[in-house]
């Protein structure tokens, strides 16, 4: 029976991963640090964390653990923490990380990644003796098949080093975007940041969230990076994505392609937003939305 490991922090970014890594094989095993056994994976081998100490404290226990029981193929979720861990323990485990945006086949390994900020897509077949791979949203369809939720507790100590003193709420607001059924998206074509009010209209007559291309967020600082979608921000899977003034440049649409339907709202016809939309209306935002929310 094939295997694959996993390596989680939290209970409900485990459970996911563990759905998903069961497109790489039929059986799911996880090291848990911290987070307890899951009930998606086979079998949960758990770390108990030790008060004060950083996740990534515990990459080297955890890379010779895998080490240990001969893992092959081992997925990390995308946030921003299990990547550092993915890359510490695969460094540990002397093999470079990949970013996985889709999986071709199991065996061979072969998978793609986002090449050159997102302009390309490489497809490369993993031949390291251990592949460790950070699986993108979207990058797999998660299974439906349930786990055997064994629990295995083991001990590991974690490295001296960085020590945590202290934690804070994260300022700003805290979105999920990648659980959106319905996405309203906006780019320059706004001229004033007052103006996002028309997209907020639509947003909440769609019951949709709101998000932005990188500029609206990282150039003029109208949304917070939270929002933002593309190579460098969020990806989305919603039901709906509806982009209003974005150009649809191809960093913005890996963040918003997997979306069931596209509709695009833009003034140039020629804007590369309508070779991917399912739907589009070519016109002034600032006509088209007052009309959108009245007929809404
Ligand atoms: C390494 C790298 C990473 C990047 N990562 C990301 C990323 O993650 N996400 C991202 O979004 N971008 C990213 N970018 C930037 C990306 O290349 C584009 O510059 C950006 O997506 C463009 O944003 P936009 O569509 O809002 O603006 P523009 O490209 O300026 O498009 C504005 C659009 O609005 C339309 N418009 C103007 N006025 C109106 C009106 N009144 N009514 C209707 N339409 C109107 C215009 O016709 C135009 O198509 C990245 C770039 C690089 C180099």
């Amino acid at each position: 029976m094939t295997e694959a490991w996993i390596v989680v922090h939290d209970l409900d970014g485990g459970n996911a991963l563990a759905r998903s890594a069961r497109a790489l094989a039929e059986r799911v095993v996880a090291v848990s640090v911290g987070a307890g056994g899951l009930a998606d994976a086979d079998l949960t081998l758990t770390v108990d964390a030790a008060p004060g100490a950083l996740v990534e404290a515990y990459a080297q226990p955890v890379a010779a653990l895998l080490a240990a029981r001969g893992a092959t193929v081992v997925a990390f979720a995308g946030d921003v923490r299990s990547r550092l861990l993915a890359g510490q323990v695969a460094a540990h485990l002397g093999v470079g990380p990949t970013n996985v945006a889709g999986v071709v086949s199991t065996a061979p390994l072969v998978v793609t990644r986002l090449a050159y900020g997102g302009l390309a897509v490489a497809t490369d077949e993993i031949t390291a003796p251990v592949a460790v791979l950070v699986l993108e949203p979207g990058a797999v369809t998660p299974s439906d098949v349930a786990g055997q939720g064994a629990v295995e507790p083991v001990d590991a100590t974690p490295t001296a080093g960085l020590t945590l003193v202290e934690t804070r709420p994260k300022g700003g607001e805290q979105v999920d975007l990648t659980a959106a059924k319905r996405v309203v998206g906006v780019g320059r074509g706004f001229a004033a940041e007052a103006d996002l009010d028309l997209a907020r209209a639509v947003a909440n007559r769609l019951g949709a969230e709101l998000a932005c291309s990188r500029p609206i967020s990282e150039g003029v600082g109208w949304m917070p990076a939270e929002r933002y979608l593309g190579v460098s921000g969020a990806t989305i899977k919603p039901d709906v994505y509806l982009a209003i003034g974005i150009s649809g440049q191809i960093q913005h649409l890996v963040g918003v392609n997997h979306a069931k339907v596209i509709v695009a709202i833009n003034k140039d016809k020629n804007a590369p937003i309508f070779q991917q939309a399912d739907f589009g209306v070519v016109g002034d935002l600032y006509q088209v939305l007052p009309a959108l929310v009245d007929a809404l």
